[in-house]
């Protein structure tokens, strides 16, 4: 008999779905974050991981993202053979549900038109991918999942052959993981796809961040042996050192070609972002994720407070020193700095007097009611080092952001006594209160990428170089 499910149903579950998996960790997910914030021994990780545990309560409790760069929406449906969709096709309403949820709930539309040309921001985040499975039954599941582009650009594939064998399989997944280092935000996710093709194991890789599927046999050794030779590689959390590197690793696996053995590695940040629901008929059963969370105590750190004016005492900070910053910062990020770059390089000015300035790589959320500016918080620094010598050059104080930058530009900081700031990355909720007030300066038409002049106080940063 055949089921008949309304795509107006489809719609809404699809936008609770956008909205839960933006505001709430999973819950298997959210256990292991707390479990590495009790055993860490190393101050600077153990900081970190309290920031992404208090996020997660205030993202929760006030419905507003976990982390800024609320990224790319995939959506996996599992599609009883016996359903029929009424009242809408099916991908525009998918669609359609993510564009009213990322505008609604004032979420961060990250997605341009046209990859290598344009570049132009769509403005509500879609399109959506949609993977289909047509399984048995008269039941629609929906899993929502969205991924920011930190920990997205560092995920791999490859085609391995049977003569690189299992040590083949294993080398490649860890140099990937010492790669990647702090850039996907760890603690990290790993879901490994083995087998299938090309694509397939891409897909199956992204499927084994959320599967409920238990590993058995051997596939279960290999998945507990990676764990420990990824935490054994100390990365830690946010890359500061310690033992909070990796939190889980899933494989899924599939049948392949005699002459293949295809491998793919997806990798999550600590903001392990998806929902999902099963409809059957009129009814939406969503999956539960109910637990506790557990607020950390206060942390006693040698904090030195400083503002952004004291040009001088900002230039003396010792590396490694955590500081907490108050005063004038502006916001830029890829598409701002290649706009820097043409007119320095022109002898022009900037939008902002750069002499002495610190600049924030960040590309906040939309501002919610009430709020100053919405979730904030740093993207890879490395996707600026390109332009930034030539900022240091021209009188750039500092930086901040996330992750390591280039030879090259720390020789810039050097050379031109400037600094770079690190700051946890994915802690947007809790990161936005320390803004009191944000204007966007220049290149509105840059959306989530305009620049911003923020006045914050007390942003938690640690001195890098
Ligand atoms: S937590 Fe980090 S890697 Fe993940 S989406 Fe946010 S900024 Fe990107």
């Amino acid at each position: 008999m055949t089921e008949i499910i309304k795509s107006e149903l489809i719609y809404k579950t699809i936008k609770n779905l956008v909205l839960l998996a933006n505001t709430r960790l999973p819950k298997e997910d959210y256990t292991a974050l707390s479990e590495f914030y009790q055993k860490e021994k190393n101050p600077s990780s153990k900081i970190a991981m309290s920031q992404i545990l208090q996020n997660a309560k205030i993202a929760y409790d006030e419905k507003r993202p976990l982390c800024q760069d609320t990224g790319f929406v995939t959506v996996f449906i599992n599609m009883g053979q016996n359903i029929s969709v009424v009242g809408g096709n099916l991908e525009k309403t998918i669609n359609r549900a993510v564009a009213d949820a990322y505008t609604e709930f004032s979420l961060r539309k990250s997605i341009v038109d046209d990859s290598l040309f344009k570049r132009k921001n769509t403005k509500n985040n879609t399109p959506v991918l949609i993977h289909t499975d047509i399984v048995e039954g008269s039941e629609m599941e929906i899993i929502v999942s969205t991924k920011g582009g930190g920990c997205e650009n560092i995920s791999a594939g490859k085609m391995l052959t049977l003569a690189h064998g299992i040590e083949g399989v294993k080398d490649f997944i860890l140099d990937t993981v010492k790669n990647a280092g702090s850039k996907p935000c760890p603690p990290i996710k790993v879901g490994i796809g083995i087998g299938s093709n090309f694509e397939g194991s891409a897909i199956l890789s992204k499927k084994a961040l959320f599967t409920d599927k238990k590993s058995k046999g051997e596939y279960k050794k290999l998945e507990a042996e990676l764990l420990k030779e990824i935490n054994k590689l100390k990365i830690g959390a946010m890359g500061l050192g310690g033992k909070s590197t990796c939190f889980g690793v899933k494989i899924l696996s599939a049948p392949c070609h005699i002459a293949s053995l295809p491998v793919a590695i997806s990798i999550s940040c600590h903001s392990s972002r998806h929902a999902s629901a099963t409809i059957s008929g009129n009814n939406v059963v969503y999956k539960k994720e109910d637990y506790e969370f557990f607020v950390p105590p206060k942390t006693e750190s040698n904090v030195i407070k400083i503002n952004a004016n004291d040009t001088e005492k900002i230039r003396n900070l010792p590396v490694g020193a955590n500081i907490e910053l108050s005063g004038k910062i502006y916001t830029a990020r890829d598409a701002a700095h290649k706009r820097f770059d043409e007119l320095l390089m022109n002898g022009k000015e900037l939008p902002f007097e750069l002499k002495d300035a610190i600049i924030f790589y960040a590309g906040p959320c939309p501002a919610a009611k009430g709020e100053a500016i919405g979730p904030i918080g740093p993207t890879t620094s490395a996707r600026m080092d390109k332009f930034t010598p030539l900022m240091y050059k021209n009188g750039m104080l500092a930086s901040i952001g996330k992750g390591e930058r280039s030879q090259d530009v720390i020789a810039f900081i050097r050379a031109f006594k400037g600094k770079y700031f690190t700051m946890t990355g994915g802690v947007a909720s809790l990161m936005k209160s320390c803004v009191k007030s944000a204007k966007v300066i220049a290149y509105p038409e840059l959306g989530a990428e305009a620049v911003y002049e923020l006045e914050v106080e007390n942003l938690p940063l640690i001195v890098k170089y």
